[in-house]
């Protein structure tokens, strides 16, 4: 496992559409796995495979409630909003307030291909969304009502 570079904004990859995933193979599980140690190495809630460079559909994710791979996720259901704080670790040293749904049900696929349900609220919901816009090469400042500098 190692740590690999995170692409910062104005960098184009970050604006491309990521690729499904078609090979639940070694080499997806060692992306996965350099993904969860940079992710973990940055301090970061969550991190998509575009942000190291690689425009595949996968994406790891830990709010605190334990680790989840999202491999080709699509959200199937989304109910109210909430309104608060995000940050990117593609976007450093900066944060803005977004709204996303308060409650999203997902479906993706684990790093072995099997499929699988999930419904999550608050912090891990807005993560959740957060992840799925790098797929489709949207950061979250396109959306954010303001951006400011860490304190
Ligand atoms: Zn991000």
């Amino acid at each position: 496992m190692s740590v690999r570079k995170i692409l910062t904004i104005g960098d184009e990859t970050l604006s491309k559409k990521s690729h499904p995933v078609t090979r639940f193979d070694e080499r997806l599980h060692a992306l996965l796995d350099d993904m969860i140690e940079t992710m973990k190495d940055s301090d970061g809630a969550g991190l998509a495979a575009v942000q190291v460079g690689i425009l595949r559909r996968a994406i790891v994710i830990d709010v605190g409630e334990g680790l989840i791979e999202l491999i080709n996720p699509e959200i199937i259901s989304q109910e109210g909003s909430q309104y608060g704080a995000e940050g990117c670790l593609s976007v450093p040293g900066k944060h803005g307030n977004v709204e996303r749904p308060m409650t999203v049900t997902f479906k993706a696929q684990d790093r072995y291909g099997e499929e699988y349900t999930k419904t999550v609220t608050g912090l891990f919901a807005r993560c959740v969304c957060h992840e799925c816009d790098h797929l489709d090469g949207k950061l979250y400042v396109e959306i954010a009502d303001d951006i400011k500098d860490n304190e």
